[in-house]
Formats: C-alpha cells, sequence, structure tokens
C-alpha cells in the first residue's frame, strides 16, 4: 500500500494536557503537527477532576519547599529530586501562564485563584494539610484542554486526529519519526521531523477495575520499548482510593479535600486510625491499602462486606452543587445515589502509571546501561503520564495536571530549539517496518481467540494478582496467564475486514500492547522485593532502604522477553540548599 509522508520540524504524538501545551509552546517556532488517536478533546485529561497542585499561597501560607518535600515523599523516595523540584518551583508561574491564556480558575471572595486540599499536600513539611490545589469546579482537566486546544489551533499546529501511530522511527539512535495510519480511511502515513514528542499518557486499562478512558492503552511506552528505549519503573502503579463500586469511576479527591470522609462498614471513620494527623487525606497509596485492609478484615460496607463509603452530605447540598456537580452527577448515574443526602460506595481503582520513558528533568529521553543512565537520546522527549522522572513510587493527587503543562511546555520549547539548531536526518532503509508487520498481523487475523476473550483474562489477573497488594507467587501465576495471553494473539480474530473506522482492528493493536504493558508490569513487581509506595509486597512488607532506592530500567528483548536493569534514583536537587529542607518561606 502507497504510504503518504509528511515532513514537520516537530511531530507530537497525543493531544492531551502534555501533547496540547507542547503543540501551542513549539507552533510558537517551528513548524509542528500533532497526531492522535481521537479527537484532541477526547484525550483522558477531559477527564481530570480535582485540579492542579501550586503553592501559590492563595489561601494560606505555601512555598515549593514544602511542595518539593511532599512530591519527594510522596513518591517514597524514588522521584528523581531535580526533576521533583523543577516541577515544583515552576509551579506558580505555570497557573498564571495557563490563567493567560484563558483557564477560567475559580475564585476566592478577593478575586485570588482559589485553591483547596488534596492527599499528601502538606505545609510545613508534614505538619498539616494545605489548600494547594487551584481548581475549575470538578471538571479542571476539561478547562485545561479545552484552553490548550485553542491556543494551539491558535498557534497553528496541525492536527492529525484520529491517526493511530504503530511505530516509532529510531534510526541508529536518533528518533526522527512515526509511522501512523489514518482510522478513517485506512490509509498510511509516514511522519519524518526533527524532533517528536511522545504524549500518549497512561495504561490504567490494564487492570479490570480502573479509571480509566478506553484509550489509556499504553501504546506510547510499548511502541518506545519496540524501538528499544526503557520504560522505568513499571511495576509502581496507582489505585486511586475512591472508585464508584461495581464501575471504577472515579470519584475525585476533591470530595475529601472539601470535607468528605470514609466509613467502614461499622460507620467508623477508621482512617483516624492508620493516619492520625492528615485522615482522609493521606497519600492514595496508603488510603487504598487501608480501604482494601478493611474489607480483607469483614469491616467493609454492603451486604457483601465488599466496599467503603464515602459520606459527603454535611457539607451542604448548595457547597456540593457549587464545588463537586460533576460528582453529583456521576454518583447519581453510576451509583443510583444523591450524595447531598447518602454516601457514595467506593473501592480502589486503578488510576495511575507512576512509572514511564525514562526522562531527564528536561524531558530528553535517556537511556544506556553499564552503569550509565543518562545518555540523551538525540530528537527524542517524553511528557505527561507516559513519561518518568517526577512521581517516582506514587503520584500526589493534582500533581499530574501540573506535570502536563510544566514538562508540555518545557519540551515544546526544547523540541523546537533542537529543530532549529539541526538538520533532518535521512530515515533508515526499513522505516515503518515493524508497524507494518503488527497490521498485518492482525489485518489478516483469521484465528480463534476475541478481544474480549484476551482482555478479560489479563485485566482479571492484573487486578486479582499484580493490584493493590502482591505476593511472589500471586505475580508469578500472572505472569504465567499473560504470557499463555500473549501466545493467544497468535490465534487471534479480527472479523471487521474494512478499512473504514475499523475498530476491531484497532482493539486488536490495542491488546498487544496492553500484554506488553502487563508483562513490564508483573516482571518488574516480581523483581522488586520490598514495599515502597504504590508497590506492595506482602511477602516484603518493608521498604528497604540500603537497597531499594533505584529506578526499574525495563526493556524489551528481541524474542519478546523482559530484561530488567536497574539505575540510580537522581537525589540532588538543582540547588544544594533546598533539599534536605530548610524551614523558609517566600
Ligand atoms: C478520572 C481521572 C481524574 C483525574 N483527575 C486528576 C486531577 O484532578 N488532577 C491531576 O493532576 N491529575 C488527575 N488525573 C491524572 C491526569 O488527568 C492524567 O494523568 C493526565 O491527564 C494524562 O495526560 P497526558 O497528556 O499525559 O495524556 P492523555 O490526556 O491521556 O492523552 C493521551 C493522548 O495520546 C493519544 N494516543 C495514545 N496512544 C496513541 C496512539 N497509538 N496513536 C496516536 N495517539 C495516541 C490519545 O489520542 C490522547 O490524545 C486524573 C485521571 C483520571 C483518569
Amino acid at each position: 500500500m502507497k504510504i503518504q509522508k509528511h515532513v514537520y520540524d516537530v511531530v507530537i504524538i497525543g493531544a492531551g494536557g502534555a501533547g496540547l501545551n507542547a503543540a501551542q509552546v513549539a507552533s510558537q517556532y517551528v513548524n509542528t503537527a500533532v497526531v492522535a488517536k481521537v479527537y484532541p478533546t477526547r484525550s483522558h485529561t477531559i477527564s481530570a477532576q480535582g485540579g492542579i497542585a501550586a503553592s501559590l499561597g492563595n489561601e494560606e501560607p505555601d512555598n515549593w519547599h514544602w511542595h518539593m518535600f511532599d512530591t519527594v515523599k510522596g513518591g517514597d523516595y524514588l522521584g528523581d529530586q531535580d526533576a521533583c523540584e523543577y516541577l515544583c518551583r515552576l509551579a506558580p508561574e505555570m497557573i498564571v501562564e495557563l490563567e493567560h491564556i484563558g483557564m477560567p480558575f475559580n475564585r476566592t471572595k478577593e478575586g485570588k485563584i482559589a485553591q483547596r486540599p488534596f492527599g499528601g499536600h502538606t505545609s510545613n513539611y508534614g505538619e498539616k494539610s494545605v489548600r494547594r490545589a487551584c481548581y475549575v469546579a470538578d471538571r479542571t482537566g476539561h478547562a485545561m484542554l479545552q484552553t490548550l486546544f485553542e491556543k494551539s489551533v491558535a498557534q497553528g499546529t496541525q492536527f492529525y486526529s484520529e491517526f493511530y501511530a504503530l511505530e516509532l522511527i529510531n534510526t541508529d539512535g536518533v528518533v526522527n519519526g512515526v509511522l501512523c495510519f489514518d482510522m478513517k480511511d485506512g490509509s498510511l502515513h509516514l511522519f519524518h521531523a526533527k524532533a517528536v514528542i511522545m504524549a500518549t499518557g497512561g495504561s490504567g486499562r490494564v487492570y479490570m477495575t480502573n479509571a480509566n478512558a478506553h484509550i489509556n492503552t499504553g501504546n506510547g511506552v510499548a511502541m518506545s520499548l519496540r524501538a528499544g528505549f526503557t520504560w522505568s519503573d513499571p511495576e509502581f502503579f496507582q489505585f486511586h482510593p475512591t472508585g464508584i463500586y461495581g464501575h471504577g469511576n472515579l470519584i475525585t479527591e476533591a470530595v475529601r479535600g472539601e470535607g468528605g470522609y470514609l466509613l467502614n462498614g461499622n460507620g467508623e471513620r477508621f482512617m483516624e486510625r492508620y493516619a492520625p494527623t492528615i485522615k482522609d487525606l493521606a497519600p492514595r497509596d496508603i488510603v487504598s491499602r487501608c480501604m482494601a485492609q478493611e474489607i480483607l478484615e469483614g469491616r467493609g460496607a454492603g451486604a457483601n462486606k465488599d466496599h467503603i463509603k464515602l459520606k459527603i452530605d454535611h457539607i451542604g447540598a448548595a457547597a456540593i452543587m457549587e464545588k463537586l456537580p460533576g460528582i453529583h452527577e456521576l454518583a447519581h448515574i453510576f451509583a443510583g445515589v444523591d450524595c447531598t443526602k447518602e454516601p457514595i460506595p467506593v473501592v480502589p481503582t486503578s488510576h495511575y502509571q507512576n512509572g514511564g520513558i525514562a526522562t531527564n528533568y528536561l524531558g530528553s529521553v535517556i537511556t544506556g546501561g553499564n552503569g550509565v543512565y543518562d545518555t540523551v537520546v538525540p530528537g527524542f522527549y517524553a511528557a505527561g503520564e507516559c513519561a518518568a522522572s517526577v512521581h517516582g513510587a506514587n503520584r500526589l493527587g493534582t500533581n499530574s495536571l501540573l506535570d502536563l503543562v510544566v514538562f508540555g511546555r518545557t519540551v515544546g520549547e526544547r523540541a523546537a530549539k533542537y529543530a532549529k539548531e539541526n538538520k533532518l536526518v535521512d530515515m533508515k532503509a526499513d522505516a515503518g517496518k515493524t508497524g507494518l508487520a503488527l497490521l498485518n498481523k492482525f489485518a489478516n487475523a483469521n484465528g480463534k481467540h476475541t478481544f474480549n476473550e484476551i482482555y478479560t483474562k489479563m485485566a482479571t489477573t492484573m487486578q486479582a494478582n499484580v493490584g493493590v497488594f502482591r505476593k511472589g507467587e500471586n505475580i508469578e501465576k500472572a505472569i504465567k496467564e499473560l504470557k499463555e495471553a500473549q501466545e493467544m494473539m497468535n490465534d487471534f480474530r479480527v472479523t471487521d475486514k474494512s478499512s473504514v473506522y475499523n475498530l476491531d482492528l484497532i482493539e486488536a493493536l490495542e491488546m498487544e500492547d496492553m500484554l506488553l504493558v502487563s508483562r513490564m508490569i508483573a516482571e518488574s513487581a516480581l523483581a522488586r522485593k520490598e514495599s515502597r509506595g504504590s508497590h506492595y509486597r506482602d511477602d516484603y512488607p518493608d521498604r528497604d532502604d540500603k537497597d531499594g532506592q533505584k529506578h526499574t530500567q525495563a526493556f524489551l528483548e528481541a524474542d519478546g522477553s523482559v530484561r530488567l536493569d536497574y539505575r540510580p534514583v537522581r537525589t540532588k536537587p538543582l540547588t544544594v540548599e533546598t533539599f534536605p529542607p530548610k524551614k523558609r518561606v517566600y
């Protein structure tokens, strides 16, 4: 089939908050295109609810040192501290920038940007909860994505929507393109670029109960692995405490920030027992484990004692309708409850991929081995949920939207600069071969196994064996089942043979990637013999402070197996006086 060629300075894969912020910045300097498998405003960022962190100090004293301390501690000391510092220091100016390009933040009575508390965000190095999250009711991601989309359109970004990226082109160590197919008519497109930014979001769909969009299938990480790059810390997958029971849809932590709290089946506010200071606003990994513990020990709610209740009615119907209208609607539709009168039934739900493609603090993808792990890959950048360095073993709520804009802007600027200073590198002769092979494998698949069958096998075993609580023998069981599922992909059936919106084919490609992602998560989880952040091993319940503070680096070998290596955590902040923190307020 004929392949259409396109040439740009910068090509961005993904149109969520990270991709769009990179786009609106890069487009100011160079010719920029965005490819995305959905229309940009359908990216998962649209569903972010509770807020975006920044130590503006609009409601009470705050500063970036406290924010950085919380981010490093919340990540259980696995976040790269130069990146944590960069994130927290830039946060206040990013909020002002977003506000200037049109993001309609909620306001205080005096007209300043309003802020609410969120889990793990404290003042004075853990002393008490602090109001740090800026928000637009409970539709912060919606407001952000629309604002950034408008801005990138205004800057002249070229959009290729409903283009599915199949292969990241690595030409002898330089990343210079991506092969896509247009879902609308099945045509193939090879984008040739001086720089490529990966911004494809997360992979939460690999778990049965999850709060993610259907498109969050880990394609960006899978593409990068196939192109020879690393996935840093796959085993750290965040479970959000409050997914709607039976569905998994997210009930934002802002509900607890606004005064909501959790009750077990006996009507007890159990978080007071586990985290007496910050109670229901402890970091997500802790709250999720406490909830699971309550249920396991027979103190769950409902006839089957299998969930927890989230009470919010006491803050009053007017406050709920003003600050949490979307939650009111979700609770009504999915749980059938009116949360102005009764509690919402919740369980922990898979939420966020803490790890990602390894980057330095400026968003350049890094690779290496044999003791050297920070070799910058020319022309390749990553930002947002598909990238790693800042959240360590567990991300704090509202730090992701911040990550999207901080690192989105950084990679947008740096990719544009790189494109201006460098020539277009010729594509390797067999560019697109891997992507085409994948496409052909499934376009002609007439076997017996279906998406539903394989997806259920994978998501069930991930949920049961590589979820909130993990144990060696269970993870081994999951790896065995995942290998079987990968084998089943060789006997797959794609019923639809058309080239127009062939969602059967898309599902097959996504399934292949989800299995790769799951294998990586499970194998890394088996190898990490300690408990840290979102990775909790029943058989190794303690954090290993001697050997555990290192990043897992997962590679895909040519025979399909997983190779694990480790890279030291960057513990040196950008300025020496900032960490360990001294008491100082701006
Ligand atoms: C329900 C929910 C609520 C949340 N609330 C908050 C919150 O209040 N605060 C906070 O900080 N964080 C929150 N988060 C987390 C945060 O929203 C996400 O981590 C973040 O939005 C991810 O943004 P992104 O730009 O990395 O990717 P996404 O927004 O997920 O976008 C990914 C893009 O990549 C594209 N893509 C993927 N694969 C391909 C492919 N093969 N080819 C072409 N394109 C592809 C998609 O089309 C999409 O455009 C929430 C997450 C969820 C799920």
